[in-house]
Formats: structure tokens, C-alpha cells, sequence
């Protein structure tokens, strides 16, 4: 997974950090993650070696729960594999990520830097991770209302957090990718695209594929056609993304877009809206 994230630094430890000796988490495919689980650490300080070794040696643990953790000033500790099913929410851990800041937020406050850094990481693993739909405080997982983690108010978090991309896809030198969902045919694609200053860019191999159109990649130019047009296309981590339009036209598609669920509708022939 590219955890290239702009604006923010992304340290990778999950080579480094304590594990047990023989246990191993149990693993899960990418798409089976449905939300991040936001915690805090509970402690005035402390380290993602820290946090494994307890989980590990204290807790006798595969090694340590969370996927992220995020410092005080705001660096991104990549801790484990997405696809690792840590322990951190109990019951929903198999659909779960786990991203927590370093504080105890009962009587700490977490730093601008950390929700910056969260917002940021949060974005990006929504393109890198499309079924990652939601974003919940580890209490309001089932059976931990009793529980006083992340101890921040998770409903400002999240209505931030919408505020921040939207300021996000305002910002035109940092262009920040929100995902948006693809529809074919009025069935939902696995795959998902991204805003970019308010155009939809789409990965163009899937949704050809989806629509049965012919995809060139022309290696001289590292030019992509579909049907034979050119498109402007912008290549990301080896994939082609278009402008939801333009893949359109070249495939002959109607195309809507539903701006309350961030979803391009695409639908064969002259079908009325
Ligand atoms: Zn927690």
C-alpha cells in the first residue's frame, strides 16, 4: 500500500517494533476493513515501542494492537499490515482499523499537529482502502460504551473532518483526494475515484472494463485511449485516472453525479435521467 501521504510524515515501523515469538495476528483481505477506530493511548505519553512492548509482554499479544499511532506532533507511525486483524475493538476487530493518538484526551487535549495528522491519514487510506466507509471513537464500537476511548468528541472529529476536506479540495497547491464512488449501470464498482479541484477523476482501466470498452496504453507517449480517444489522464501509483467526462464520452456512457454520496452514476445509452 502507498502510504505516500501529502502534508504529513509517515514513519514505517512494522518491521521494528516488539512482536510476540510465536503468535501471529490472524490477516483479513483489504476490502473485509469497513471503518477506522479512533483511540487514544490513555497515557501522558509514550511510543509505538512502548505501546508493543505492553501489548506484547503484559498483554501476551501477537504484537501491538493498533495499525497507526499518531504523536503529539502529529508523525504517522505505521505499525501494522492493514490486513492484520489486531486486537483493539473486540467483536469488530475483523472490520476494523485501528489509529490511535498518543494523549490521554480525560485530561489531555489532543495537539492541532495529531488531528491534522489523522484527517490527513484518514483521507488517504479512504482512496487507498474504498470500503473504509466510516470513521468511529473505539466506544461507539458494540459493547464498549462503557469505555472512555478516544475520550475526544468523536461527532466534532467527524463533522471536522468533512470540513477539512472540503478546505482540502479548496486548497489548489495541495490538491487532497476525496474518493468518489462509481455506479455502472446502477451497480456499485469495488473500485472508487477521487476529487480533484472539483473534477472527478476515475481509474480508467476498471470502469472500460466495467463498461466492455478497449483501453490502449501507448508505452512511447505513456499515453492511455479508450476507444481510440485521448484521454488526460493523470497516472497515480502506476494507474491511469481520468476526468469522469471524458471516460464517459470515449465509452459512450450518460454520466450524473450525486454530489450528497460523492458518486458518479454511469449508464449505457440514451437512457432519460
Ligand atoms: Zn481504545
Amino acid at each position: 500500500m502507498n502510504m505516500t501521504i501529502p502534508g504529513a510524515r509517515v514513519i514505517d515501523v512494522r518491521a521494528s517494533l516488539p512482536r510476540h515469538k510465536t503468535l501471529k495476528y490472524g490477516r483479513r483481505k483489504q476490502t473485509d476493513i469497513r471503518s477506522a477506530a479512533m483511540h487514544h493511548s490513555a497515557t501522558k505519553s509514550g511510543s509505538p515501542e512502548a505501546f508493543a512492548g505492553y501489548h506484547v509482554v503484559t498483554n501476551g499479544w501477537p504484537g501491538i494492537a493498533y495499525h497507526f499511532v499518531i504523536q503529539k506532533d502529529g508523525v504517522i507511525y505505521w505499525c501494522n499490515d492493514p490486513e492484520a486483524i489486531s486486537y483493539h475493538v473486540g467483536n469488530s476487530n475483523r472490520h476494523a482499523l485501528g489509529i490511535c493518538l498518543v494523549g490521554d484526551f480525560r485530561t489531555q487535549e489532543p495537539t492541532a499537529a495529531q488531528l491534522d495528522a489523522a484527517n490527513r491519514l484518514i483521507q488517504h487510506l479512504q482512496v487507498q482502502i474504498p470500503t473504509m466507509k466510516q470513521v468511529f471513537g473505539h466506544q461507539e464500537y458494540p459493547g464498549y460504551a462503557w469505555k472512555n476511548c478516544p475520550a475526544f468528541p468523536m461527532g466534532k472529529f467527524r463533522s471536522d473532518y468533512s470540513q477539512y476536506l472540503q478546505k482540502a479540495v479548496d486548497k489548489v497547491k495541495t490538491p487532497i483526494q476525496v474518493p468518489v464512488a462509481i455506479s455502472m449501470n446502477g451497480s456499485m464498482l469495488s473500485v472508487s475515484g477521487f476529487l480533484q479541484e472539483g473534477v472527478s477523476m476515475l481509474p480508467v482501466r476498471a470502469v472500460a472494463n466495467a463498461a466492455g470498452g478497449k483501453v490502449e496504453w501507448i508505452e512511447q507517449t505513456k499515453d492511455v485511449r479508450v476507444n481510440g480517444r485521448d484521454l488526460n489522464e493523470k497516472l497515480i501509483s502506476g494507474s491511469a485516472y481520468a476526468p469522469a467526462r471524458e471516460l464517459a464520452t470515449a465509452l459512450g456512457l450518460q454520466i450524473e453525479w450525486d454530489q450528497a454520496t460523492k458518486t458518479v452514476r454511469m449508464m449505457k445509452g440514451s437512457v432519460s435521467k
